[in-house]
């Protein structure tokens, strides 16, 4: 399968090469690991270096900063072809909104440091949002980054972290002006290696998205230059939140047309080759009624999907439309996965057939980025003007 449609504008030569030589990549290097990444609870560092080497990841940026200086349909391929192999394990999807970051509210001097590194897969990124006691709303972090000479001291706690355990660029919400409310929120990058005060906790123990560490992290009086905010003014980090959550919940919508691709397609040859009543359960009318609604579901999801990376390469996708890619691909990627782990019976209940891992994978989709109901809220926010 792919991610373009016949008819996406959007797409050159050059993004259908890109997207053959990720498919290759990912077929080689990232799907044979799979089962001991998920055990281990983490992807081996190797694979960022590898995904670095191949270009995977700077599709998106500026020669200057070590890219090949395309635009964010190269992303959004980076992301489809990972979930088409059926992996959400390496956690680019978050090294791509880091990356977005800092192209968009970077100084030079930032670009030009931590960049060529993200590309190359020399760092691994996160961005730290949620906190023990709020999630939907950021406007709510208690994290505060207090000025201190020419310093901040950063103090706070953060959890679900993605990339947690692996992350050696942060960018951390906190605010700077705790009375100010959203005015007070900022976004400032810590480099977490020999940041005193800076800890990690455990990978947390989840129910999916097993190959992915998630972790807690803690901020104890850890100091960073004033250089390290992002952006040229304190209390910017809000507008800058709402400005790129767009990106992220399309990345999502992303991963789930690819992880329904891939599940469609290991469905089809189990009820191609499994038999029961003496024929093959792709012959019974359900088992094809089942597939044709879900093949439909992916195909309109597709021209949703082909639809936002246009906007988004024309710079103009907008919040609720993205918000509708989040929320719409994310319950379609639970229904299909639920559907297709049907077909498998017994089997499909067993860990060692992929669907069982991408039933699990599937539902954080509709929690992270924004939950489906803040979607929904995003929305309707959009039709009451
Ligand atoms: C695997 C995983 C990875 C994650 N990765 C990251 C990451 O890398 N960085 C990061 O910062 N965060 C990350 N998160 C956190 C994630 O974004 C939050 O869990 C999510 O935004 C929801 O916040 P919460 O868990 O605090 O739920 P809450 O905000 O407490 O919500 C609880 C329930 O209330 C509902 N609710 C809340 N407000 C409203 C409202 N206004 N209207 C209607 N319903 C509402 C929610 O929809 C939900 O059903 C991750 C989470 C998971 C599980």
């Amino acid at each position: 399968m792919s991610l373009f449609t016949p008819s996406a504008a959007w797409v050159t030569d050059e993004h259908r090469m890109f997207a053959d030589m990720a498919a290759r990549v990912y077929a080689q290097d990232l799907a044979p690991h799979i089962s001991t990444w998920v055990k281990q609870g983490q992807v081996d560092r190797g694979f960022w270096e590898i995904a670095g080497a191949q270009g995977l990841m700077g599709g998106a940026v500026p020669e200057a900063y070590g890219g090949a200086g395309g635009g964010v349909g190269f992303d959004a391929i980076t992301v489809y072809e990972q979930a088409a192999v059926g992996d959400c394990g390496w956690g680019y999807s978050i090294q791509s909104i880091v990356t977005h970051y800092l192209l968009a509210y970077g100084s030079d001097e930032q670009k030009q440091r931590w960049l060529p590194d993200l590309v190359a897969g020399r760092r691994v990124a996160a961005i730290a949002m949620t906190e023990p006691g709020c999630g939907s709303d950021l406007q709510a972090v208690s994290t505060t980054a207090t000025k201190d000479g020419n310093q901040y001291r950063i103090n706070g706690a953060k959890t679900f972290i993605t990339n947690g355990q692996s992350a050696d660029l942060i960018v951390v919400v906190a605010k700077t002006d705790p009375s100010a409310g959203a005015r007070g929120v900022s976004l400032i990058l810590v480099e977490t290696e020999d940041a005193a005060g800076f800890r990690r906790g455990r990978n947390l123990e989840k129910l999916g998205m097993k190959a992915n560490d998630t972790s807690e992290l803690f901020f104890d009086d850890v100091k960073v230059p004033l250089t390290n905010l992002l952006g040229q003014d304190e209390g910017q980090g809000f507008y800058q939140l709402m400005k790129q959550l767009p990106w992220e919940r399309l990345v999502i919508a992303i991963a789930a047309l690819g992880a329904i691709d891939f599940a469609l397609s290991e469905t089809i040859a189990y009820v191609q080759g499994r038999r029961a009543f003496g024929k093959r359960v792709m012959d019974f009318q359900n088992t094809r009624f089942k597939l044709a609604e879900m093949k439909t579901k992916a195909e309109v999801l597709r021209a949703f999907v082909n639809d936002c990376i246009a906007r988004a390469e024309a710079g103009t996708l907008d919040a609720a439309t993205a918000s509708m890619a989040k929320y719409w691909g994310s319950e379609t990627q639970n229904e299909v996965m639920h559907e297709c782990l049907q077909l498998f019976g017994g089997y499909g209940f067993m860990m060692e057939y992929p669907i069982a891992r991408l039933y699990t994978d599937a539902r954080v989709q509709m929690i992270y980025g924004g939950t489906n109901e803040i979607m929904k809220e995003l929305i309707a926010r959009s039709l009451d003007v």
